[in-house]
This record gives structure tokens, C-alpha cells and sequence, in this order.
């Protein structure tokens, strides 16, 4: 599996196949039928939670990497399995690309391919419970004082989340 997305950009004069199909064969199932219309604006690189936090993820290189046909690279990354699902991108994309289906698209056929075993699947899930859980929790708490969230608060959950250096 690829380290970073970065590195698969870098890697692109040592790439084995071009797969020039690949865009259709995602285009062809459900979900992907709009991936041909994105123009590369980025909205949802500024929509996208996970890239706010992992700074070499981006939905807009991985749809260009697929529209490139660099179908190893894509199914290889750890890039696809960063996504969680929560569909800013697509509320947010002016092309109606529907990324988080795309997703779906390239685990299973990562899935199918055999670039992860069973038991990395088994792991995923358990980390996106595991998410939800804290989520949950850290809802519940500010829900308590919905009303009268101040400042202070929200510094805390940056610090809680590790996310201090937001806010700018
Ligand atoms: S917001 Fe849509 S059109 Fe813009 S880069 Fe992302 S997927 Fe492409
Ligand atoms: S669905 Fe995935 S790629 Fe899109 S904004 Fe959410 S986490 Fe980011």
C-alpha cells in the first residue's frame, strides 16, 4: 500500500500500466457516472474534513489520478480509506461528482483485487466505530450547553481533537 499520495504523484515515470478504462469502469457503476464531469475546482479539497487534517489528502488528485488511469495507484493508496463518508464534497460539488460513492466503488474493488486482506477490512470498521463513539461523546457534551457555547469552549475541543492551530 502506498505511504502517501504525494509519493504516488512522484512515482508516476516508475508507474507499471496506464489503465485508460478505468474512468469508464467507474463511470459504469453506480455512483460513478458523474466522474467525468469534474474540472479539477478544488471545493471539495475546502469542503473535506479529512484534508483539513491530512494535508497530501485530496479528493480532486485522487478523481484526476483515476481520470489518468493510474488504476494501481489509486486501488494501492492509502488514500481511499481515509474518506469517511460524510458528503460535504458532494453537497458541495458543482459537477455532481459524487465522491464518497466513488469511494465505495474503489475499496470494493480494492477489496476484490486483493490489495487489502479480509482482516483490514475487519480493522477499518472497528476504527469507524471507534469514531463514531468519540463523536458521539463529544456531542453529547456540548449539547448539554448548546446554548451557550463560548470561546473557550471551542478552544477546548481543538485541544481535545489535537487540532489546536485552527482558528486562524
Ligand atoms: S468539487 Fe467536484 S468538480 Fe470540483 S474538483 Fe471536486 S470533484 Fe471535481
Ligand atoms: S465524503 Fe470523504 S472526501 Fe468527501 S468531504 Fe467527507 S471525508 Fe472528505
Amino acid at each position: 500500500m502506498q505511504t502517501v499520495f504525494s509519493e504516488t504523484i512522484t512515482r508516476v515515470g516508475a508507474m507499471k500500466t496506464i489503465d485508460t478504462e478505468f474512468k469508464r469502469e467507474i463511470a459504469a457503476c453506480p455512483g460513478g457516472e458523474h466522474i467525468m464531469r469534474c474540472f479539477a475546482c478544488g471545493t471539495c479539497v475546502l469542503s473535506c474534513p479529512v484534508s483539513e487534517v491530512t494535508a497530501d489528502y485530496s479528493p480532486r488528485r485522487i478523481i484526476r489520478m483515476i481520470l489518468l488511469g493510474m488504476k494501481e495507484e489509486v486501488l494501492g493508496s492509502e488514500a481511499i480509506w481515509y474518506c469517511m463518508s460524510c458528503y460535504r464534497c458532494h453537497v458541495r460539488c458543482p459537477q455532481d461528482v459524487k465522491y464518497p460513492e466513488i469511494m465505495r466503488v474503489l475499496r470494493k474493488l480494492a477489496v476484490e483485487q486483493g490489495y487489502v486482506t479480509p482482516g483490514f477490512i475487519t480493522a477499518v470498521n472497528e476504527v469507524d466505530i471507534a469514531a463514531q463513539k468519540i463523536r458521539r461523546d463529544m456531542l453529547k457534551s456540548i449539547l448539554k450547553k448548546r446554548d451557550s457555547i463560548t470561546k473557550e469552549d471551542i478552544a477546548e475541543i481543538r485541544t481535545l481533537s489535537g487540532n489546536g492551530a485552527r482558528g486562524r
